[in-house]
């Protein structure tokens, strides 16, 4: 038995939300968990697996993120500001929503932000330093069912295939809580540290392998391509789902489809960064009329 979903729906109404930070918790080294309130937070909907959303964070001079516009026309006004009073904005995904007391969690992989003042990217940053009260805007979804959840295996699906670092781990959680038991399967996630390795709760039947990183390597070496070169792939109709580093989600997906057969409609990749290059490559902008919705993502050619 395996778990299927339907296809994302063409519409995807997101909304903006003010909300400030309740408590901040480090997971592990490479790891800070901030939660976040705000008043109207039990209307946010979200669809669980990786749903991802919209942060926008304060220059480091502000004390909450400068809008000229949050109505329909927001992006073309975010995009005319001011880079350096604009929010920041960033992609993340919802690891866990509780509508009451209408709180959600995220987790935010810190990528040198922890050692020293200047590493790290401005969300990095953000997250090391946030105290309670500290406030900034997201934008996410209102509906369940919305196009911020890229884990739709289709019917026929005989198991699950995933990779990830851990920029992709809190997705990969909300993935395997989803999973209905008996759900067969195979996850690589590599990490900075032993100690980034987590609990990860799932009814499916989950063989987890964690690679830890080798630092001084990280930029020329790909050690979840190596684990998956080695291992032996189940029987079945595979479905994929690939995220982290843009230059490793391509050379799995083309593993994935050159050697391993897996059908290139039935592998999801998505890059989650990119070594070298900051923040996000924005390729498409959609935004519909009831409510908002944009797709700003890393564009991995294949
Ligand atoms: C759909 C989606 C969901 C995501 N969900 C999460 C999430 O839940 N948790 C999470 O931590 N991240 C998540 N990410 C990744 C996150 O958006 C990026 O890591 C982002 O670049 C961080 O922003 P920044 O301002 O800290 O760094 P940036 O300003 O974007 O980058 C600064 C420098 O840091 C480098 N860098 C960025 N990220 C990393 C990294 N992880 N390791 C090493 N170097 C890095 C860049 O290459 C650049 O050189 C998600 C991304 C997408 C597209």
């Amino acid at each position: 038995m395996t778990t299927t979903a339907a296809p994302a729906p063409a519409t995807a109404p997101f909304r903006f939300f003010d909300v400030h930070v309740v408590r901040s918790r480090r997971l592990s080294p490479s790891m800070v968990r901030i939660t976040f309130g705000g008043e109207r937070l039990a209307e946010l909907a979200s669809g669980g697996r990786d749903q991802r959303f919209k942060l926008f964070l304060p220059q480091p001079h502000q004390d909450r993120p400068v809008f000229d516009d949050t109505g329909d026309g927001w992006y073309p006004a975010w995009r005319a500001q001011d880079p350096a009073e604009r929010a920041v904005m960033r992609s993340y995904t919802i690891r866990e929503q509780r509508p009451e007391p209408g709180e959600f969690d995220v987790d935010f992989a810190l990528h040198g932000a922890e050692s020293a003042a200047a590493a790290g990217g401005p969300a990095s940053r953000w997250a090391v330093r946030a105290r309670p009260g500290d406030r900034l805007t997201v934008l996410a979804p209102v509906v369940e069912d919305n196009g911020g959840v890229d884990f739709r295996p289709p019917a026929g699906t005989d198991w699950i295939l995933i990779t990830g670092d851990e920029t992709a781990l809190p997705a990969i959680a909300g993935i395997l809580s989803w999973l209905s038991p008996g759900t067969r399967a195979k996850v690589w996630i590599e990490v900075a540290h032993e100690d980034d390795r987590q609990q990860l709760p799932t009814f499916a039947d989950a063989d987890i392998t964690w690679i830890v990183r080798d630092a001084a390597a990280a930029a020329h070496h790909e050690p979840v391509l190596d684990a998956l070169r080695a291992a032996e792939l189940p029987e079945g109709t595979p479905y994929a789902w690939i995220a982290g580093e843009a230059g490793t989600v391509k050379a799995v997906r083309r593993h994935l489809v050159s050697h391993g057969g897996i059908d290139r409609r039935a592998v999801k990749f998505t890059g989650y960064w990119r070594r070298g290059a900051t923040a996000v490559y924005y390729k498409h902008h959609r935004a519909h009329k009831n409510g908002y919705y944009i797709v700003c993502r890393l564009v991995i050619e294949s």
